[in-house]
């Protein structure tokens, strides 16, 4: 199937604000998919409503065919979407790998005791093996029992990364993940999400804002603005897109 997420006519309103007005998006499996747009023109409040938080006033999303809008955030980790946070929620007296755990175990049902103890079972020796693996993998290996709070920004960042990873996502959605990244982590970042796509097989969406990292990274870009899609397409196209401009600068070029 080569539509991994299908939005359609998507509508959720705060009060009197229209957060997302009557989106319709698809997303491509196997692609690295940017959604851009001004603060607040509803990219956290999509997420919310792909990954269960929020339900939808009207419209539907759905995961590899399957309606999951609605359905409580759990059910749609189980389905297959894993998700980072635009702030990072971390367990910071934990260590890296008590923390990958914790994702651990959302996909394995042990119990969070057990994965924080460490009991010295089969079952959380499995764990420990697979939360290393994906450590390895985001390159803080060498943190694994450090508590996740003596990492650099960029390094956490990339923690809560791996721990999203451990749910076994096919579709993952990553929301502002260079926020606050100097150059050198960013473009870490930027390769640890290609190689996510390109190694582990899963089809990325990122919010950003880093318009260099969206550039490097996405094939497809949707643009929102107050809610709607003003502009898709892919980045090169996008980035001389009159539309585009308007909605960041607020006017229309003359
Ligand atoms: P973005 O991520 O694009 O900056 P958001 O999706 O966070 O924007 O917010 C879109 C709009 O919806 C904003 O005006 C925001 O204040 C509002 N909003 C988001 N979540 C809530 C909520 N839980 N309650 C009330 N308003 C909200
Ligand atoms: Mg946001």
């Amino acid at each position: 199937m080569a539509v991994i997420l299908d939005v359609r006519n998507l509508s959720k309103s705060f009060g009197g604000l229209v957060a997302i007005d009557d989106l319709s998006l698809e997303v491509e499996r196997g692609t690295i998919h940017a959604i851009i747009g001004p603060n607040g023109s509803g990219k956290t409040t999509f997420f919310n409503l792909a990954t269960g938080l929020y339900t939808p006033d009207s419209g539907e999303i759905l995961f590899e065919g399957e309606r999951i809008s609605g359905l409580p955030p759990h059910v749609i980790a189980h389905k297959g979407i894993g998700r980072t946070f635009q702030n990072l929620l971390l367990f910071g007296d934990m260590t890296a790998v008590d923390n990958v755990m914790v994702g651990l175990q959302c996909r394995n049902r042990y119990s969070l005791v057990e994965a924080i103890l460490r009991t010295g079972s089969a079952v959380t020796d499995q764990m420990y093996k697979e939360a290393t693996k994906l450590l390895d993998f985001v390159r803080l290996g060498g943190s694994r029992d450090q508590p996740s709070k003596y990492l650099s920004y960029g390094e956490q960042r990339l923690l809560e990364i791996a721990r999203a990873l451990g749910t076994n996502p096919r579709l993952i959605l990553l929301d502002e993940p260079a926020a606050g990244m100097n150059p050198q982590e960013t473009i870490l970042l930027t390769k640890t999400i290609r190689r996510i796509r390109d190694e582990l097989g899963v089809t990325v969406v990122i919010i950003e804002h880093d318009m260099r990292l969206v550039m490097n990274l996405a094939e497809r870009v949707s643009v929102l603005d107050y809610g709607r899609k003003v502009s898709e397409g892919p980045p090169e196209v996008i980035k001389n897109d009159p539309k585009v401009i308007e909605a960041y600068l607020g006017v229309t070029e003359e």
